[in-house]
């Protein structure tokens, strides 16, 4: 694909075009299945930079190409021809302990959130792998290992500093710009680019997490006594679950100087289960999937919601695994409910709050060869998981694109739309689950 060289001398962070040395690495995002190329690469260094890059874009007409950590699985930080406003230089992240406050740069990742809170033993709730960006992450609501106990990340959000369509910084919480506020906690990167959150933190206290794998043949049984069990858990615990066509596995995490006790009847889910309770620190817990889920490799997710993990359900999850064309290709699910309940589903854009747990059919795969196979089972055994899944979704964990109206249900989707037009009337954003002006 051909590329042309644009002037960017009004921007004065880094600059990086196809004749630039580092080109080749830096137009690469996570998901090895996106291998596009950017007319521009722009490395903004603070907000004014942000602005320029913009303003820049919306001058030339350029697509622009937003990207936090790159992990967006339909590959939308990036773009062929276009501009990419890769924000990884916006990384600080700054702890006030007292105040249990983090203000977090918009390309920060969750690896660098979670390091800076640990020397106070401070959390905020995120994702569960450690190269996965705070931006991309908030902006789609947010859940992980902590989600339960203190709510989705978009229930911690305090403030944003936020550049618009027509270059404007503004800061934004409940009570300036209430509803660009409600819109950025779920709507995406729909509405400007974030270069400064502020989250509330939460003294997380001492861990404990377990983890088993059974045979796979024993994954509806495991999975009944499962569901079980996870329905009785206090929100102190969370639990996740992944089946492969080998193995069925389970982990549970227990934080608030919980005893291993409370989660110990996971690994009596039904004969021979190997594992047990670790060692692992927090921090260890969040970065355990990060070589799995690598940069590079080639990845077709889609998700949705389980109101209740049914038996149809779970006759689906056993029959699908059972059919995967490729060893890593699974289905995942990690619990919710717990905080993320105590929120009126009205009350941010992020449409899932009365789910019980959120599934991802994920296939991963590294041959170009299995991708037809990988994103075939994909499609299919999400399709077949749907039927039992809430109508609405979460727009963070989707392959395809053009799945807004469906994720967020007719109401939201006209809320977010209205917004939409007020502050990005030319859909300069783009190149997300995107809400057409
Ligand atoms: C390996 C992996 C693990 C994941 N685990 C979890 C998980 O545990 N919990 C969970 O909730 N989700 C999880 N996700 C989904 C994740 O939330 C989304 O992929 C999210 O979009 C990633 O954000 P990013 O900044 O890394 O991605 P990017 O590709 O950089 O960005 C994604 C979207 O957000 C926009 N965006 C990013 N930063 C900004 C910003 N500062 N301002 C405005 N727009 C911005 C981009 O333009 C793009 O549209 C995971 C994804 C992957 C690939």
């Amino acid at each position: 694909m051909d590329t042309q060289v644009i002037d960017a001398s009004s921007f004065a962070g880094d600059v990086i075009d196809p004749r630039h040395a580092g080109y080749e690495k830096l137009r690469m995002v996570w998901n090895g299945l996106h291998d596009r190329r950017p007319d521009l690469i722009l490395q903004p260094r603070n907000a004014a930079d942000v602005q320029a890059a913009i303003r820049l874009a919306v001058d030339r007409g350029l697509p622009l190409a937003v990207r936090g950590g790159g992990h967006s699985l339909p590959g939308f930080s990036t773009c062929d021809k276009g501009m990419v406003l890769d924000l990884s230089r916006l990384n600080h992240v700054e702890i006030d302990p007292a105040k249990h406050l983090a203000e977090v740069g918009g390309g920060a990742l969750l690896g660098d959130l979670d390091r800076a809170g640990s020397p106070f033993g401070l959390v905020t709730p995120a994702g569960v792998v450690s190269h996965t960006g705070v931006g991309g992450l908030t902006l789609g609501g947010g859940m992980g290992w902590l989600s339960r106990r203190f709510g989705m990340t978009v229930d911690n959000l305090i403030a944003v500093e936020i550049c618009l369509a027509d270059g404007t910084l503004l800061t934004v919480d409940a009570d300036t710009h209430p509803d660009l506020f409600w819109a950025l906690r779920g709507g995406g990167g729909n509405f400007g680019v974030v270069t400064r959150f502020r989250f509330r933190m939460h003294p997380l206290g001492r861990v404990c997490v377990g983890a088993w794998d059974y045979d796979i043949r024993q994954i509806s049984t495991a999975l009944k006594k499962y569901r079980d069990l996870a329905a009785l858990a206090p929100r102190q615990v969370t639990t996740s679950f992944a089946a492969t066509r080998d193995k069925f596995s389970i982990t549970a995490f227990a934080s608030d100087g919980l005893a291993p006790a409370e989660i110990e009847a996971f690994g009596q889910l039904a004969n021979s289960a190997q594992g047990g309770i670790t060692g692992m620190s927090f921090l260890e817990l969040q970065s355990r999937a990060d070589d799995h889920v690598a940069w590079g490799r080639r990845y077709y997710t889609k998700g949705g919601f389980f109101a209740e993990l049914s038996d149809a359900a779970i006759e689906t999850i056993a029959d699908s695994v059972g059919r995967t064309p490729s060893p890593d290709v699974e289905v995942y699910a990690l619990q919710l409910g717990g905080a993320v309940k105590d929120i009126d589903e009205a009350a941010t854009a992020y449409a899932g709050r009365a789910a019980e747990f959120y599934w991802i059919a994920n296939a991963m795969w590294n041959d170009p060869a299995e991708d037809k196979a990988c994103m075939a089972w994909g499609r299919e055994t999400a399709r077949r998981l749907a039927l039992h899944s809430a109508t609405t979704n979460y727009v963070n964990e989707q392959s395809d694109s053009g799945i807004a109206q469906s994720a967020y249900g007719a109401e939201k989707f006209a809320r977010l739309t209205a917004i939409k037009r007020r502050y990005d009337p030319m859909n300069v954003f783009r190149l997300n689950q995107n809400i057409t002006p």
